[in-house]
């Protein structure tokens, strides 16, 4: 529906609650992916999108990070969510210097994220001066310009933060912190800080590096399974056709999460006449629906039960060969799991001891072990410990370095692996900053920088006061929102590279710039030839992306040309970094690629082969472990865990299945039934009776941090629906967004200061 101006507008107070799901995709996939694509795009564009989505010689989906198959190329090599994301950058709708006449900044603060979104692509410069209340038109190089200025005002370069979202090429975000390393700071949060941080500092300590060890044909040939913290149904979906391939090789699936997901209990996959006409297949053999924050009560009991099996028959159980050759640690590790309480792991999981022992009995069984994760550990306190005892359950049995089994964070973001690999990282290692410097005779800094939520802290304490954000939206993604929107208005200036309106274009400071760039599907000509970018998928594979659009507006540049124009304003005609040459040919950012990162040699032949190229991973390769003790380090764990306090509440924030990270696609959230609105909250009908409520009820939420001086500090989200669902009894649910304003900035989990948005301590108050 349109209002007067022929804008788009939506009831998004209208919500629909029916049953939850029982499978995920399915004919209503198909159906929801091709009505998506006809509002945004029509029929021709829609047919010509998805045609090369995912395809050879198309281009990458800018939704998840999920690898694409090896080998032959479905027709339709793509999900629901993937033809969302698709429709929504590749929309024919656009957002111009008319509309921003029309909407003041405070108008367009007063619209939801959905709404936003659903205006179309940026299609001009804009800058917002200071006290100005519109957006207006600016030049490119005045743009450029204004940027470069205020950088060289700044006092120091550790004044200035540059985030960058998951969505950057390989080759735009080598530029960017080449860029940014060249300004002289190592300011470099990204929306991994939020994510999978926990894993990356799990996994550097225990095996050496911070990526997963298995491929698609590893998981496709495992035994065993486990997928905890994940919902790959929303967040992954093609991984449900590889997780139907491994139930055809006879794996065993186990899904350990709070909520019962669709895509953990079945797949109906639409390019499958049992998908179709059938009952598609069980994904999970077991389903454990443990309590927030227990997996690593699980990960420990699992450990113990594992030695006390390897008691009963010794060299049965624990590969004894990989411990004594590959690892260390493991004495202190053993110790400490023989001594983990089982009733506290009960407790803590919310699992009967005969589905942990059930587990024990699985993982026993198992010559090949995978485990999968996602944000469900990563967003805790002690993430990075649960993650860790699940690297020490692995250890045991061998399960790092062979075939079918190994560790499997999954991401999030479509090249959020490859952005950390090309420099994205407030902590890169000296090896990569003296490789730097020595290509482009620049000297690094060695300090290291502010990751997200440190950047919101500096620039909350004033001792930052510009922010620069290549993609994303980090208003909507980062925590404690009205802290991080006051410490963005403190700022003398934000700029915002992106493709589509967000609540980031209208949270500024004194003066606000949206450059519009090019999306992944956008055809990318420079000085007359098309460009191709590369991303990294999950797995470490390096491959090729062509879009192919015409671009919604002659104003648009690439993310490359914009970040290079920006370092001309600011280092003159003279630097040292070939910046023009660099925007005219991409391949020029490839040899310099391949001459400071490992890996990368040969870069622009290995990328053209059909499918790219691996990345090495030296566990997964060869068993060599670049760690402290040159070997793989079991680790000992002090056991954290949730109890809910009496009359409050545990919340974990995720996301609708018609979501990807702060772009909401829409207001349907078919797996759990509930559609027309998303300031719900999922509880137990348990909570409900004992807590005096019913269903439908609005509420206000009020989180409760306990600060480390003992003092409690608040914080509301108000007007939530209450939605009777099948969650562990003391712990619900909620989307983001929404609820970032209840997660408090300085809980973060430990050792990667992720924010700990699976677990918010809350309690309801009844509204009029
Ligand atoms: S699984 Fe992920 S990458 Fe693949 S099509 Fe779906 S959203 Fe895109």
């Amino acid at each position: 529906m349109t209002d007067t101006t022929g804008r788009y507008v939506f009831d998004e107070d209208d919500v629909v609650v029916t049953h939850e799901k029982s499978y995920a995709a399915g004919i209503p996939a198909v159906l929801v992916s091709l009505r998506r694509g006809m509002e945004q795009m029509g029929p021709v564009r829609t047919a010509r999108t998805l045609w090369r989505l995912n395809q050879r010689e198309g281009f990458d989906c800018p939704g998840c990070a999920w690898p694409e198959t090896p080998g032959h190329r479905k027709h339709a090599e793509f999900c629901e969510n993937g033809a969302k994301a698709v429709a929504e950058e590749a929309t024919t709708r656009t957002v111009g210097p008319e509309f921003f006449a029309a909407h003041s900044v405070s108008d367009l603060l007063g619209r939801t994220e959905f709404w936003l979104g659903q205006q179309g692509r940026l299609t001009h410069p804009m800058v917002l001066l200071p006290g100005a209340s519109y957006y207006e038109p600016i030049g490119w190089d005045a743009a450029f310009a204004l940027i470069a200025g205020e950088l060289r005002g700044l006092a120091s370069p550790h004044e200035a933060v540059f985030y960058t979202s998951g969505r950057t090429s390989n080759e735009a975000a080598f530029v960017y912190q080449l860029m940014i390393r060249a300004f002289g700071t190592n300011n470099l949060p990204d929306c991994s800080n939020m994510c999978h941080e926990s894993s990356g500092s799990a996994l550097v300590e225990t095996i050496g590096i911070g990526k997963g060890s298995v491929s698609v044909p590893d998981l496709e040939n495992a035994d065993l399974i486990l997928i905890a913290g994940q919902n790959p149904g929303t967040n992954h979906p093609r991984m449900l056709s590889t997780l139907e391939k491994a139930k055809a090789n006879g794996a065993r699936v186990i899904a350990i999460n709070p909520l019962p997901e669709a895509g953990l209990l079945r797949f109906k996959d639409p390019q499958k006449m049992h998908g179709v006409l059938g009952n598609g297949v069980q994904i999970a053999d077991e389903f454990l629906q443990i309590r927030l924050g227990g997996d690593q009560a699980l990960f420990q009991g699992l450990g113990r039960l594992l030695l006390e099996a390897e008691d009963r028959n010794p060299g049965t159980v624990l590969d004894r060969e990989f411990i004594d050759t590959h690892t260390a640690g493991f004495e202190a590790c053993a110790a400490h799991l023989r001594r983990v309480d089982l009733d506290t792991v009960v407790e803590a999981t919310g699992l009967t001891l005969d589905q942990i022992r059930a587990t024990a009995d699985a993982l026993i069984a198992s010559r090949k072990t995978i485990i999968c994760w996602a944000m469900g550990l990563t967003q805790h306190t002690h993430g990075v410990a649960t993650i860790q005892d699940a690297v020490n359950l692995l250890l045991l049995q061998g399960m790092i370095g062979k075939p079918g089994a190994g560790v499997c964070p999954v991401r999030g973001h479509s090249n959020v692996q490859g952005d950390r690999t090309m420099g994205i990282w407030e902590k890169m290692p000296e090896s990569f900053l003296a490789a730097l410097d020595s290509e482009f005779g620049i000297v690094s800094p060695r300090e290291h920088g502010l990751d997200a939520v440190d950047s919101i802290r500096a620039m909350r304490d004033g001792t930052a006061s510009v922010f620069v954000g290549m993609g994303g939206n980090f208003v909507s993604a980062t925590p404690d929102t009205e802290t991080t929107e006051a410490a963005l208005r403190g700022c003398a200036l934000t700029v915002q590279v992106s493709t589509k309106l967000n609540r980031s274009h209208l949270v500024t400071g004194r003066t606000g710039l949206i450059l519009p760039s090019l999306g992944r599907t956008d055809r990318d000509v420079q000085s007359g030839r098309k460009q191709q970018v590369s991303v990294e998928d999950s797995m470490s594979m390096v491959h090729l992306s062509r879009g192919s659009l015409t671009p919604a507006g002659a104003h648009l540049r690439s993310e490359v040309a914009i970040v290079c124009g920006i370092a001309q304003a600011l280092f003159g005609p003279d630097h040292s970094v070939p910046w023009a040459e660099f925007t005219a040919d991409y391949d020029r950012i490839r040899d310099s690629i391949a001459r400071v990162i490992p890996g990368f040699e040969d870069f622009n032949r290995k990328v053209r082969r059909p499918d790219g190229f691996g990345l090495p991973h030296p566990p997964r390769d060869e068993r060599r472990f670049e760690t402290a003790t040159g070997k793989a380090n079991f680790t000992v764990n002090d056991l954290s865990w949730l109890p809910v306090p009496e009359g409050k509440l545990m919340l974990q924030t995720m996301r609708s299945h018609d979501q990807y990270n702060t772009t909401i696609y829409g207001l349907d959230d078919r797996y759990r039934g509930v559609k027309g609105g998303r300031r719900v909250l999922f509880i137990s009908a348990q909570d409900l009776e004992s807590l005096g409520y019913a269903a439908g009820d609005r509420v206000d939420l009020v989180s409760e941090w306990t600060r480390p001086d003992g003092t409690v500090q608040e914080r509301r989200a108000d007007d939530f629906r209450l939605v009777p669902y099948p969650t562990p009894v003391g712990n619900v649910a909620a989307y983001y967004p929404e609820t970032n304003p209840l997660v408090p900035l300085e809980h973060v989990a430990a050792k990667s200061n992720t924010p700990v948005s699976k677990a918010v301590l809350i309690r309801l108050e009844r509204r009029p």
